[in-house]
């Protein structure tokens, strides 16, 4: 077992027995669940609509490169700059390289799982860079030193109370301040800080390719300040999130507002194409869109695996599993969490490292139910299993107990050799570990030939 693995599970024994943890997020994933049911109704029909996405994803990941392409070739003709990362550490020299040269001392950064993939606020402390969260959940975060719990809400686990008591700790606000109120404290310090700000960077929820823009939806505005205050303005963004077309974007923003948190429509929907051209007066003068691959295109290369990269990260999947519903989002240990981190974690990191996240699930299957791009994520939870063992990535332990089970159940004098208490007895104790936290393996106390053959007599 992993280091990684035996974390996990200990960080989820914990998380699981807690019951004060499980009231505050079964209390926010309840009042999602009341309001999507309205979002669906915009659509006439659900099930095409989420057929099409799915198709429009498909097309764009089969033909990644030269979307990519086309989108660097539009967006280089306003103006723009298109960097290419390999991987993070790649992605975060660009970022530095630009910050250098911009003189920046303070960063204004919107909501963006993919800068957290990259640990970058940890690496611009490092480089003596502030780096502000703007988005208000982010922003509770950051103060309390934490990562985001769900790629979509990231505090979820925390109650008002919880945020009150932050604050005053940090901030030394009134305890018993309103969530109104504390919303308008975040405001006024953020307010300085997005005129302080050399550089802004967002994430994109998506890359149009064929009017080289990218789109960024958000429910504060803080988005949009952050990249049209500061005078240069960063995008990092996976490039999985290509669409083909700005059409597309009138099926994606439904989808992902009503999947996301069962809005109709989100509140900021913005597409910005490049820095400010010379008849405008708002916006950056400079725009850099960094496309990271940080082992995407080994999830490309990957056949089975590649519906994975058609996600929207719409979060709606975390909310349905009875996992995460448990356990909880920092339990994972990784950047993506609930089903969909289960399914791109060991392939964008290590597969000996997080192969255990595909056995957190119960299969039932509802996290595929409610995708948006209809992911087939418990197949592909299974896919995993399958890959880690078959990349060798199981205990000696293991794979002889399963070697004895596959011999003995594929010989009938062997399972017709003893009485099923025996038979209770013996493989309980080869598979110990089950035990921990499942329930005992019980045979049945006749043979199935003993079975048959009196059914034969009857
Ligand atoms: S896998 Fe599907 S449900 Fe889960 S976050 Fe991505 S788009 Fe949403």
């Amino acid at each position: 077992m992993t280091d990684t693995s035996s974390t996990f599970i200990a960080k989820s024994n914990i998380k699981s027995a807690d019951l004060e943890h499980r009231q505050k997020i079964n209390f926010n994933i309840a009042r999602y669940n009341a309001v999507v049911p309205q979002g669906k109704h915009q659509f006439s029909d659900l099930a095409l609509a989420r057929e099409r996405a799915k198709n429009i994803k498909w097309r764009a990941l089969e033909t990644l490169d030269q979307k990519l392409e086309e989108f660097e070739l539009q967006f280089n003709k306003r103006g723009g700059k298109v960097l290419w990362a390999q991987d993070a550490a790649q992605a975060l020299e660009q970022i530095l390289q630009i910050c250098k040269e911009k003189n920046c001392k303070t960063l204004v950064k919107s909501k963006s799982m993919v800068t957290e993939e990259i640990h970058l606020n940890d690496f611009l402390q490092k480089n003596n860079i502030e780096s502000v969260e703007t988005d208000l959940g982010e922003y509770i975060q950051q103060l309390d030193g934490e990562a985001p719990y769900h790629i979509v809400t990231p505090a979820m686990h925390k109650s008002k109370e919880d945020v009150a008591k932050l604050f005053a700790e940090k901030l030394g606000t009134d305890l018993k301040l309103t969530p109104e109120q504390l919303t308008l404290v975040a405001r006024e310090k953020l307010r300085e800080k997005y005129t302080q700000a050399e550089v802004g960077i967002t994430g994109a929820n998506f890359i149009i390719s064929d009017i080289g823009a990218i789109a960024v939806t958000e429910n504060e505005g803080n988005g949009r300040l952050s990249c049209a205050f500061p005078k240069t303005h960063i995008v990092v963004a996976g490039i999985e999130k290509v669409i083909p077309s700005v059409n597309d974007l009138s099926l994606f923003w439904p989808l992902l507002s009503t999947y996301g948190t069962g809005q109709k429509i989100t509140v900021y929907n913005t597409i910005i194409s490049g820095p400010k051209q010379p008849n405008e007066t708002d916006g950056p003068e400079e725009m850099y869109v960094i496309l990271l691959d940080n082992n995407r295109t080994n999830i490309l290369a990957n056949a089975k695996q590649r519906e994975s990269l058609y996600c929207i990260r719409c979060g709606a999947c975390l909310n349905a599993c009875p996992v995460y519903k448990n356990i909880g989002g920092h339990t994972y240990g990784a950047t993506y969490s609930g089903p969909i981190g289960s399914v791109i974690t060991p392939h964008l990191q290590s597969m000996d490292e997080y192969k255990h996240l595909s056995y957190a699930s119960s299969l039932c299957g509802n996290c595929t139910e409610v995708c948006p791009v209809r992911i087939n994520l418990h197949e592909l939870l299974l896919e995993n299993r399958n890959e880690a063992v078959e990349t060798g990535f199981v205990s000696f332990a293991e794979k002889f107990a399963w070697k004895l089970w596959k011999r003995a159940s594929l010989n009938r004098s062997m399972m017709n050799m003893s009485n099923g208490n025996i038979k209770n007895r013996i493989v309980n104790k080869i598979f110990k570990g089950w035990q921990k936290h499942r329930s005992e393996l019980h045979f049945s106390k006749k043979t199935f030939n003993e079975m048959w053959k009196e059914r034969y007599k009857q």
